[in-house]
C-alpha cells in the first residue's frame, strides 16, 4: 500500500537501446494527487520513461517506485492502481459507450462506478451512442473512461489532446480537472506548452535523455527572466537620456527591453514619459511563456554532447 504521499520516486534511472542511450540518469518525483507533465522535444526520452513507470519497459540502471511498487514486477496489485490512456484503445465500434466502459470495468475486481467514470469524462449524454458514432474528442474521452475503468490511483494520459479543435481541448481540461479532484494522480505528456502551464501542477523538460528544468509552470517562468516591456516613440519624442535604460531599438520601430525587475523599469520610463510629455505608444509588458522557455531550453542543448 502507499504509505507515502508520493505517487512516483525515480533516481538515476537509465536505459539504452544498445547503443541509444534514451534516457541517462534522471530523478524525478510526483506527488499524490498531482498532474505532472512530462514535456520534451521528439525524441528526448519522455516515451521511454513513461514506459518504465507503467511496467512495460525494463530500466538498465535506477531506482523506480510507482505507488510503492517496483513497476519492472508487473504485480497485479499494482496493475489494478494505475490506469493508462495511449493514443488510441482499441475500442468496439458497434459498442456504445456505456457497454464498452462496462466491459473493461468487468476486467476489474474493484471497477469504479459506471456513472462516476461517465460523470468524470462528460460522457453522460452519450452514454447510448455507438463508438463508431462518436466525434474525435468523444473518442479521446472514451478512451480516458476506460482508464478509469479500474478505479486507478495514477493514470498515465499520452498526449490526450493531440488532433483536438480548441474547444475539445478546453473541454479535455475540465476532464482532466475532474479527475485531479476524484484525488487521482495524473501523469501526461504533451507538445502544447499551453496545456502543460494551463493543467499541470509541476513540469519537468526533457532534452536528449536528461531532465533540464522541473517545477511548477511559475517557478520555470521566474527562472526564464522575468518580463519584456515593448512600446513605440513617435519621431518628435524627446531624446531619451543615456543613463535610462529604454532598452533596444528593433528594426520594426519598437523598443525592446528584457528585464528581472519589471516593476522598477516600468516606473522609470514611465516617469521620464509623463515629464517630457511622451506617448509610450502600443505599450506592453508580456511575461514569457512555458513555450519561450521550452524553446530557449531545446535551442541552448546544441548539438549532440559525448
Ligand atoms: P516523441 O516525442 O517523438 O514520442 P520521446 O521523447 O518519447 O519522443 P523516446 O521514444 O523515448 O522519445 O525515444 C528516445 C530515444 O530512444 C530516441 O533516440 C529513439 O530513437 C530511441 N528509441 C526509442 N525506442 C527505441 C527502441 N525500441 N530501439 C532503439 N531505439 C529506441
Amino acid at each position: 500500500m502507499n504509505q507515502t504521499s508520493t505517487a512516483i520516486q525515480v533516481r538515476g534511472l537509465r536505459k539504452s537501446y544498445g547503443d541509444v542511450e534514451a534516457v541517462r540518469g534522471i530523478d524525478l518525483e510526483v506527488s499524490t494527487g498531482e498532474v505532472f507533465a512530462l514535456l520534451g522535444p521528439n525524441g528526448a526520452g519522455k516515451t521511454t520513461t513513461i514506459e518504465i513507470l507503467e511496467g512495460y519497459l525494463q530500466k538498465s540502471a535506477g531506482e523506480v517506485h510507482v505507488l510503492g511498487h517496483d513497476p519492472a514486477r508487473k504485480e497485479t496489485a499494482f496493475r489494478e492502481r494505475i490506469g493508462i490512456v495511449l493514443q488510441s484503445t482499441g475500442a468496439q465500434p458497434y459498442l456504445n459507450v456505456e457497454e464498452t466502459i462496462d466491459l473493461f470495468r468487468g476486467y476489474y475486481p474493484h471497477p469504479m462506478p459506471l456513472e462516476d467514470v461517465l460523470q468524470a469524462t462528460g460522457l453522460g449524454p452519450q452514454r447510448k451512442t455507438r463508438v463508431k458514432k462518436l466525434s474525435g474528442g468523444q473518442q479521446r474521452r472514451l478512451d480516458v473512461a476506460i482508464g478509469l475503468s479500474g478505479d486507478p490511483d495514477l493514470l498515465f494520459l499520452d498526449e490526450p489532446t493531440t488532433g483536438f479543435d480548441p474547444s475539445a481541448r478546453r473541454d479535455a481540461w475540465g476532464m482532466i480537472r475532474n479527475l485531479q479532484h476524484l484525488g487521482k494522480t495524473v501523469v501526461l505528456t504533451t507538445h502544447y506548452m499551453d496545456e502543460a502551464q494551463n493543467l499541470a501542477d509541476r513540469v519537468a523538460i526533457m532534452v536528449k535523455g536528461k531532465i533540464v528544468v522541473d517545477g511548477t509552470p511559475d517557478e520555470l517562468l521566474s527562472h526564464g527572466g522575468g518580463a519584456t516591456i515593448r512600446y513605440k516613440l513617435s519621431a518628435d519624442a524627446a531624446p531619451m537620456p543615456d543613463e535610462l535604460d529604454g532598452g533596444v531599438l528593433q528594426s520594426d520601430e519598437h523598443y525592446v527591453l528584457v528585464t528581472d525587475c519589471p516593476t522598477l523599469a516600468l516606473h522609470r520610463l514611465t516617469t521620464w514619459a509623463i515629464r517630457e510629455g511622451v506617448e509610450l505608444q502600443e505599450l506592453t509588458v508580456i511575461r514569457p511563456t512555458l513555450e519561450d522557455l521550452f524553446l530557449q531550453l531545446t535551442a541552448s542543448q546544441g548539438p549532440e554532447e559525448a
